[in-house]
């Protein structure tokens, strides 16, 4: 790429992307303050003109958890794991089911609210938060599971072109069908042994401890990338999540954020795409801290674009950018 870009891309997926590990009541104030942050985010991307990708789980598609239940897909994934089953969760709540309650797993509100915001693309985080290195019995779910999401979203006037795998665990093998579904990129992973196979069920606690070090100090490097087609779909590599401020360590916030920035500016100078993701409902807590650190991140995003040229595009917007100047 001639000019450097900046990605952002964000899990969005209230209570399906923590259900399989936290209990609702103990995480249900984060996943509220999702509609505090997500208009403040979106007026934020706005006062800096950043392009934003938001890969949604397709359950938040609906209006409430009554049709979600009518429409749930004939074939459905056959987990080993019976924790991280949604149909089993979904199977085992009963109604009536309070608005409230409804707010946690769904969300087409925010989703008018997003795509009637410029520059803002919609994407997919599948449509049931499928964990890819789980395993099942049926290995075609996913690709229905897929297929699932494009209905649903193209059925309330979305069209959605690119994919964030659940816990960045990338299925290689279902690539290629992507691009027959219209899914025209995908995030990937860096390519360091530290992140290149995303979040396994298996993370070891060494695993955990050189993640947190190396969010503060640059051990792994900046893993800036150069998009390419794998398989016939674009793979954008994620270079860093932007973990949310944490209290215990707060003293280092300033490391963390200058890690980050180095990164952007080496990615500006040379010509490549930084891609930084994170979830909404990190935000939850400490949520003035956190947007305070976005903004700083966008405004020195807008001293690149000044000084460098570099570009703020969405996941698809970089796959035509790289297919137009190839
Ligand atoms: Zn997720």
């Amino acid at each position: 790429m001639d000019r450097g870009t900046f990605t952002i891309s964000l899990d969005f997926e209230l209570f399906w992307g923590v259900r399989a590990n936290r209990e609702l009541e103990s995480y249900q104030d984060r996943l509220v303050a999702v509609y505090t942050i997500i208009p403040k985010m979106l007026a934020l991307f706005q006062k800096y003109n950043i392009h934003v990708t938001w890969a949604t789980v397709g359950f938040l598609f609906y209006d409430n958890i009554e049709e979600i239940m009518s429409d749930i897909p004939d074939r459905l994934p056959n987990y080993l794991n019976r924790d991280v089953d949604p149909y089993i969760y979904l199977d085992s709540l009963s109604p009536p089911y309070s608005k409230e309650f409804s707010k946690l797993h769904t969300a087409s509100n925010l989703i008018s609210l997003i795509s009637s915001t410029p520059n803002q693309e919609l994407a997919t985080h599948t449509y049931s938060h499928f964990f890819t290195y789980e395993p099942l019995e049926n290995r075609d779910a996913f690709i229905v599971d897929i297929e699932k999401a494009i209905e649903v979203a193209k059925n309330r006037g979305y069209r959605l072109k690119s994919l964030v795998f659940p816990r960045n665990q990338v299925n290689l093998d279902s690539i290629s069908k992507l691009d027959l579904l219209g899914l025209e990129s995908y995030r990937g992973n860096p390519t360091h042994w530290a992140y290149c196979d995303g979040d396994k069920p298996s993370k070891s606690i060494l695993l955990r401890i050189y993640r947190l070090f190396d969010t503060y100090i640059n051990i792994s490097g900046y893993h800036s990338s150069e998009p390419k087609p794998t398989k016939g779909v674009m793979e954008l590599k994620s270079s860093m999540m932007l973990r949310p401020y944490f209290n215990k360590l707060s003293f280092l916030e300033r490391l963390k954020i200058n890690r980050i920035k180095k990164a952007m500016r080496y990615s500006a100078i040379n010509g490549e795409n930084f891609h930084l993701w994170w979830h909404p409902h990190n935000f939850g807590k400490n949520q003035e801290k956190n947007l305070k650190n976005l903004e700083e991140l966008l405004i020195y995003f807008k001293e690149l674009n000044i000084k460098y040229g570099m570009l703020s595009l969405t996941m698809n917007e970089v796959k035509d950018y790289v297919n137009k100047r190839d």
